[in-house]
Protein backbone atom coordinates (compact mmCIF):
# COMPACT_ATOMS: atom_id res chain seq x y z
CA UNK A 1 0.00 0.00 0.00
CA UNK A 2 1.60 2.99 -0.97
CA UNK A 3 -1.31 5.74 0.29
CA UNK A 4 -0.11 8.79 1.49
CA UNK A 5 -1.63 12.61 1.76
CA UNK A 6 -1.70 14.45 -1.27
CA UNK A 7 -3.19 17.71 -2.65
CA UNK A 8 -6.48 17.81 -4.50
CA UNK A 9 -6.19 19.70 -7.63
CA UNK A 10 -10.14 20.58 -7.18
CA UNK A 11 -10.45 21.37 -3.43
CA UNK A 12 -7.26 21.78 -2.44
CA UNK A 13 -7.60 20.01 0.39
CA UNK A 14 -5.22 17.41 2.05
CA UNK A 15 -6.64 13.99 1.75
CA UNK A 16 -5.99 10.60 0.85
CA UNK A 17 -7.30 9.34 -2.78
CA UNK A 18 -6.23 7.77 -5.74
CA UNK A 19 -5.28 9.83 -8.75
CA UNK A 20 -4.85 13.80 -8.90
CA UNK A 21 -8.06 14.82 -7.03
CA UNK A 22 -10.30 13.38 -4.06
CA UNK A 23 -13.24 11.42 -4.26
CA UNK A 24 -15.73 14.20 -3.10
CA UNK A 25 -14.65 16.18 -6.28
CA UNK A 26 -14.25 12.96 -8.34
CA UNK A 27 -17.86 12.14 -7.56
CA UNK A 28 -19.34 15.81 -7.86
CA UNK A 29 -16.99 16.30 -11.30
CA UNK A 30 -18.93 12.79 -12.71
CA UNK A 31 -22.19 14.39 -11.92
CA UNK A 32 -21.32 17.05 -13.51
CA UNK A 33 -20.69 15.51 -16.55
CA UNK A 34 -22.94 13.72 -16.67
CA UNK A 35 -25.06 16.19 -16.54
CA UNK A 36 -23.28 18.43 -19.31
CA UNK A 37 -23.07 15.19 -21.12
CA UNK A 38 -26.81 14.60 -21.53
CA UNK A 39 -26.98 18.86 -22.64
CA UNK A 40 -23.91 17.70 -25.18
CA UNK A 41 -25.75 15.05 -26.93
CA UNK A 42 -29.20 16.57 -26.81
CA UNK A 43 -27.39 19.49 -29.12
CA UNK A 44 -25.95 17.01 -30.77
CA UNK A 45 -28.81 15.29 -31.79
CA UNK A 46 -30.36 18.85 -32.62
CA UNK A 47 -27.72 19.44 -34.88
CA UNK A 48 -27.74 15.91 -36.65
CA UNK A 49 -31.51 16.52 -37.08
CA UNK A 50 -31.29 19.93 -38.64
CA UNK A 51 -28.23 19.13 -41.13
CA UNK A 52 -29.00 15.66 -41.74
CA UNK A 53 -26.46 13.04 -40.56
CA UNK A 54 -23.17 13.56 -41.90
CA UNK A 55 -21.98 10.89 -44.10
CA UNK A 56 -19.14 9.07 -42.72
CA UNK A 57 -15.64 9.24 -44.87
ZN1 LIG B 1 -11.19 17.61 -3.64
Amino acid sequence: MTERKQRCMVCAKEKTFEGSICEECKAMIRSEATEKGKKIRQEAEKEIRREGIPPKK
